[in-house]
């Protein structure tokens, strides 16, 4: 089938007036940037929907970049005929009709709607006509109102008819950037990521904050959740990337707090370094990856004790998830197998061998207490680095010799 176009319909819209044209605006820049590759497409945004004119771009490659933009409810590839072509929307309608109806006793239907009146045949003359002409060609068929096995959809308007047959369903959500910025804290393991597709399909402009600790993790710990990120990125066109070194803090504490309350503080530390990040970057939020009851760290009691050090809104999209549901979403965003490459992360290297699962509020407030806190963040944040992340980016890869990339597979 020859498309000339792809037709995308607004997912979730129920604000009108401004919020509705930011939607839209920012819908088309998203949809812009995700199909950047394809340079003669054209977008034309209307009121309910886009239409990408494929100017002979592939039908099949841009549905497969449109397939990941939020905010985009089902698409269906068109052909465009003119209005002066009426024959040619029969010809189309045929084979559109043997594409998904190919055996024998299947059901097809015609479906009509003309946006333009002054047309000379009326939506019952154009459903007979282009009807019997398929049936003409398929005796083999059966015409079906309820339940067809191959609708085709024919609109008509002032400058052409749009044929259509596919309904595919779009990525749902909110457009990328209508629903603010936030900071996601991104470790290298299984949750974080999939946390991230979940902000970001809300809507949600996310930066990625990751902790590393050098010398105890490796180069690859940091270019595994780079890597993580690009993947990611395909759902936000670009992400940035925000790594804030965490050696010295990470000492500290385990030098100076009693085992079991190590881990508590290392997230209090954590939590409140990304909040300062937060707040110069104008971010509203903080997103992370915790799901309640799955380890030490993520019992209510726990959360407590390390949400204390923020007023911030603090957002877990995973939070009541089971464990194989967080995979199953992780494996359809293909975050999966980069995920579960045994790098140590931070928190893996300096995790006591039994953490409290219960900690004090007052407990971890008093130990963190006798730490020099204010210098050790500040340190700490002066070694941020930003940097920007593209899908396609790799980073895993870089710099290792065969041996290694084979170790990896
Ligand atoms: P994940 O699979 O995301 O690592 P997890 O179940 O392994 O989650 P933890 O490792 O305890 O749980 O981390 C809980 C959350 O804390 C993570 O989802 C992430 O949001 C944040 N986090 C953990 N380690 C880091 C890190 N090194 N940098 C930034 N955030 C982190
Ligand atoms: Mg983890």
């Amino acid at each position: 089938m020859q498309y000339t176009e792809v037709m995308a319909r607004y997912g979730e819209l129920s604000t009108k007036g401004k919020n509705r044209r930011d939607f839209i605006g920012r819908l088309n820049g998203n949809v812009t940037k995700a199909l950047r590759q394809f340079p003669a497409l054209s977008i034309k945004p209307k009121r309910d929907r886009l239409h990408l004119v494929l100017n002979g771009e592939n039908a099949d490659a841009v549905m497969n970049a449109l397939g990941k933009v939020f905010g985009i409810q089902t698409y269906s590839p068109v052909v465009r005929v003119a209005i002066e072509d009426f024959e040619q929307v029969k010809q189309v309608a045929l084979e559109m009709v043997n594409e998904g109806a190919s055996e024998a006793g299947m059901s097809f239907k015609i479906n009509t709607r003309r946006s333009d009146h002054n047309y000379a045949l009326d939506t019952n003359d154009i459903n007979l006509a282009v009807g019997d002409f398929v049936s003409e060609a398929r005796p083999d068929l059966k015409v079906e109102m309820k339940r067809p096995d191959v609708k085709v959809r024919i609109e008509v308007r002032r400058d052409a008819f749009y044929v259509s047959y596919l309904t595919i369903p779009g990525a749902l959500g909110l457009p990328v950037g209508t629903s603010g910025k936030a900071m996601l804290m991104l470790s290298g393991g299984i949750d974080s990521p999939v946390a991230a597709y979940l902000a970001l399909k809300r809507g949600v402009a996310i930066e990625m904050v990751h902790f590393f600790s050098p010398p105890y993790t490796t180069t690859n710990a940091l270019n595994k959740a780079k890597e993580l990120t690009a993947k990611v990125a395909a759902y936000a066109g670009s992400i940035n990337f925000i790594e804030v070194p965490f050696t010295e803090i990470q000492e500290t504490v385990k030098e100076n707090v009693p085992e079991g309350y190590l881990m508590t503080v290392q997230r209090r530390f954590m939590l409140r370094l990304t909040d300062k990040i937060r707040a110069q970057r104008e971010g509203l939020a903080i997103f992370n990856g915790e799901s309640v009851g799955q380890v030490a760290s993520q019992t209510l009691e726990s959360m407590a004790a390390i949400n204390d050090v923020t007023a911030t809104p603090i957002l877990r999209p995973v939070a009541t998830l089971d464990k194989t549901e967080i995979i199953d979403i992780a494996r359809e965003i293909d975050t999966f197998d980069l995920s579960v490459q045994p790098f140590e992360d931070c928190c893996t290297i300096f995790a006591p061998p039994q953490p409290k699962t219960h900690p004090n509020l007052e407990r971890a407030r008093y130990y963190e207490s006798q730490l020099a806190v204010t210098e050790l963040e500040d340190r700490a944040l002066a070694g941020i680095k930003v940097s920007k992340i593209y899908p396609e980016d790799k980073f895993l890869t870089r710099g290792m010799t065969s041996d290694q990339i084979a170790d990896l597979l």
